[in-house]
């Protein structure tokens, strides 16, 4: 047991994915004493890893003009401040299908109005597709990113604000303290944190906790999602290929492990539920799930649109609980959603939607500050 002065801090951030730790840096920028607490034995090991590895550009999001602006604005920073985690060595294609959501001229209407470099793509690389599946095609600019090397970036970070990580520790539960402060029980061996503030950064976790210490729920989805890795075929190789906009796929570059990945709308959620009707320990009920891979049905049905896909080998699948908000399933947005003074004073909750909107989580952050510091 460490003594009481041991235990009081200046904030407390649970979780230890690319949100966690990169608000912990921020926050120790500014504070004494930040701890941070990761249940796994090392950081960013869940969702900041299983996930497409797509750094948005905002193409992605034609039916949600904010999350597209917000992803281009984003692009550009995350970019230039991590040059060492990025894959550029490929070029990424979009193509639109008959039946999209958006016409062709619509897609490029929005990219031009974002500022996203698009062209129509040159004949090698629209022979790839089935014309009569697929109305235009076109070449972009939007990369990848590989999540062991953000890990590295973000262990450094950690280091030289001197922040405290406690690995293979897991926060049980938050109660409120005396002075607006916050108690914070991690385990195991029951200890206790004193924190002037906590930043909870637990992604499909952020209900749990939320359960787990009394407070009420949050609305959100989640959906047991799947993300195959596979080989492509030579002419795939320096590509990465996404259908727009419907229940399409996506085809690229997954750096960490050398291979491309595939997620396609249909097929990489196994199923989902929503936490206020049917609450679940998304964890847990992840390691209790027996799913039997459905890579089969996404490179059928992507082998539709792109034949030579129909040569790809899968060498693994990787499995998480993506958690969304309720009210993007219809705009297909992805805003973060940031909540302070959650059931107590100085308790903040952030679940972040993609990796690069990790920057309008710290402006929501350092505002949350300035309020809390204004007499
Ligand atoms: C299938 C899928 C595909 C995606 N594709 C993309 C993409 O291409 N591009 C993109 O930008 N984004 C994508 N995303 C979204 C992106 O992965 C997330 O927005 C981002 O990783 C969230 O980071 P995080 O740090 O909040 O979450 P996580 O990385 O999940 O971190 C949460 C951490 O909290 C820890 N934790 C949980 N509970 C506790 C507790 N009680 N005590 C201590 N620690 C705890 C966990 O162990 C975990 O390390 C995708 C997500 C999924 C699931």
């Amino acid at each position: 047991m460490s003594d009481l002065s041991d235990s009081h801090i200046d904030a407390l951030v649970i979780g230890g994915g690319f949100y966690g730790a990169t608000v912990a840096a921020h926050l120790a920028r500014k504070l004494d004493r930040v701890v941070l607490i990761e249940r796994s034995e090392d950081l960013l090991t869940r969702a900041s890893y299983v996930n497409q590895a797509r750094v948005h550009a905002g193409y992605h999001y034609p039916r949600s003009i904010m999350t597209a602006l917000r992803s281009r604005l984003n692009f550009d920073r995350f970019v230039q401040q991590y040059p060492e985690c990025i894959d550029d060595s490929f070029t990424m294609i979009y193509a639109i299908a008959r039946d999209s959501k958006v016409t062709a001229a619509q897609f490029v209407k929005v990219c031009e109005s974002i500022g996203a470099p698009i062209r129509r793509a040159r004949d090698t690389y629209r022979d790839l597709f089935s014309s009569w599946l697929i109305e235009d095609v076109f070449e972009t600019r939007e990369y990848a990113f590989n999540a062991d090397k953000l890990r590295k970036q973000a262990r450094g970070d950690l280091q030289r604000t001197g922040v405290q990580v406690e690995l293979g520790t897991r926060v049980s539960r938050v109660a409120q303290a005396a002075a607006g402060s916050v108690e914070v029980t991690t385990e195991p061996g029951g200890r206790r944190w004193i924190a002037g503030q906590v930043v909870s950064c637990t992604y499909a976790q952020t209900n749990t906790l939320l359960h787990d210490s009394g407070l009420a729920l949050l609305p959100l989805k989640n959906e047991l999602a799947e993300i195959p890795l596979l080989e492509v075929p030579e002419p795939l190789r320096g590509l990465g290929i996404t259908i727009m906009d419907g229940p399409y796929f996506s085809v690229m570059p997954f750096p960490a492990r050398g291979a491309h990945s595939i997620h396609h709308v249909r097929y990489s959620p196994h199923h989902h539920w929503h936490d206020l009707s049917q609450y679940r320990d998304a964890y847990r009920h992840l390691e209790q799930s027996q799913v039997r891979s459905n890579y089969r049905y996404m490179i059928t049905d992507a082998a539709r649109y792109v034949p030579l896909l129909r040569q790809a080998q899968q060498v693994d699948s990787l499995f998480e609980v993506k958690t969304v908000l309720m009210q993007n399933e219809v705009d297909d947005g992805r805003p973060i959603l940031f909540r302070r003074d959650y059931g107590m004073p100085n308790l903040s909750l952030l679940l972040g939607a993609k990796i690069d909107n990790i920057y309008d989580a710290l402006e929501a952050l350092d505002e949350n500050r300035l309020r809390h510091s204004q007499p």
